[in-house]
């Protein structure tokens, strides 16, 4: 059997400069890594059981083996998240190298559950979560696998600064291999309705017809103003009725066809700002030379935010990991007064009753929420599940503690915008 010594920190001189080294862990492709029994026990109440008594029928242990006097472990994780899941069990301060890239880190996150390393998991996700800019694609694949919706969200998002799958080489990632082909084509679905969208929101500016004669001038693009000289200004054809000239549609048809590609606010506003070709036909035109850098820029800016914002609406309503349904599993009680709440079909009720405040405190701490409340006033806070949600306040009902229909239909809404929390998912989950 051949077998290879790890890189510092696990080789075995840099091991045993942090004190002599005396168990080896080996990766399931033959990497000896020289480790402390002491720190890993300290990390890890699993690592503390193996090595207590590292038997070969132990299910966590493939093989046990001796090396020039030192024991070995062989266990089922590959080198490289073997590596990662170390050096998150060592500490940071002397080793300092834990997520310095990505390898192996998709499979360090199921072993930091497997060898219950605390605060294991969300440290590996947050070290993935730093790829996400750099390495959208491949984290995108990881959060997938992984089933880590928001992380799936947010790699998405970033795909959008380039046309779709503009490099190679980041699909060559061992991930790549986790997921299914529909993952990818979802993401390209994705990718092609923000383009669509932001192309629409561009042909919304550029063929707008009407406008508000009373409104503000600042709110209006130069072109739309009179006093142009040549071809540069507006058609009139009513006195609300002003298309843009043709120099504008043109010019905006081709920020059109660049955000189609690249739907991304910043590429949109350069692609906005980007009319020096156009210039040099509107040069002659003094409202022109006066007033369109700072239009320009007023609209290039507008793009941006509107683009933006289509995005963020589009990346919410998709679904790219199943999110772990809110509904599933509710205990019958938990159940009925959620049909009361969120007033299904099913509400007994007909949406008629008042519901006491603790039998709502209830409901939120079965929904997996922490009741927090105040120290002063009737404001109650309630944090969810997910430290990443958003925690939500409900004023108590004072004096009588019961919250009537109207109040409640009030808190039902407030849930529905902060949680996505809809009837027809409730309704799935719970027949
Ligand atoms: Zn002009």
């Amino acid at each position: 059997m051949t077998f290879r010594d790890a890189l510092p920190p696990f080789s075995r001189e840099s091991a045993d400069e942090f004190g002599s080294s005396d168990l080896i862990l080996r990766s399931s492709d033959s990497v000896d890594f020289h480790t402390h029994k002491t720190l890993l026990a300290f990390a890890s109440p699993i690592f503390r059981e193996l090595v207590a008594s590292p038997s070969p029928t132990h299910p966590l242990i493939e093989a046990v083996d001796a090396r020039e006097g030192t024991a070995v472990i062989q266990l089922s994780e590959p080198s490289d998240a073997l590596c990662q899941l170390l050096l998150l069990c060592y500490p940071q301060a002397v080793i300092g190298a834990f997520g310095r890239n990505l390898d192996g880190l998709c499979d360090a996150y199921g072993a930091a559950e497997k060898y219950k390393i605390p605060g294991g998991k969300p440290a590996v996700k947050a070290a993935i979560s730093k790829y996400v800019e750099d390495e959208p694609y491949r984290v995108y694949a990881i959060a997938c696998h992984l089933e880590l919706p928001d992380l799936a969200k947010s790699a998405a998002l970033e795909t959008l600064d380039d046309y779709f799958l503009p490099t190679d080489g980041e699909y060559d990632s061992p991930e790549f291999a986790h997921i299914t082909a529909a993952k990818l084509l979802q993401l390209r679905a994705f990718h092609v309705q923000c383009g669509v969208n932001a192309a629409n929101i561009v042909k919304g500016i550029a063929s707008a017809q009407t406008y508000d004669a009373k409104g503000s001038e600042a709110a209006r693009p130069w072109w739309i103003l009179e006093g142009h000289q040549g071809n540069c200004g507006p058609t009139i054809e009513q006195d609300t009725h002003r298309s843009p000239a043709p120099w504008f549609r043109a010019h905006m048809a081709t920020v059109g066809e660049v955000v189609k590609s690249r739907p991304n606010g910043a590429a949109a506003a350069q692609a906005v700002l980007d009319y020096t070709n156009t210039l040099r036909d509107i040069s002659k035109c003094g409202r022109c030379c006066q007033d369109s850098a700072e239009h320009m820029a007023t609209l290039a800016e507008r793009v941006r935010q509107l683009v933006e914002d289509s995005n963020t609406k589009t990346v919410r309503a998709t679904q790219f990991v199943k999110d772990k349904s809110w509904f599933s599993g509710l205990s019958k009680r938990t159940a009925t007064s959620m049909h009361q709440l969120l007033r299904t079909s099913e509400d007994e009720t007909r949406g008629m009753a008042s519901m006491k405040w603790d039998v709502f405190v209830k409901l939120m701490t079965d929904m997996g929420f922490q009741y927090v409340p105040s120290t002063s006033g009737s404001s109650v806070r309630f944090d969810p599940p997910n430290p990443q949600d958003v925690p939500i306040t409900f004023h108590k009902p004072y004096p009588d503690s019961t919250i009537h229909p109207i109040m409640l239909r009030e808190f039902a809404k407030k849930l529905k915008k902060s949680y996505g929390w809809i009837e027809a998912d409730f309704l799935a989950a719970s027949t």
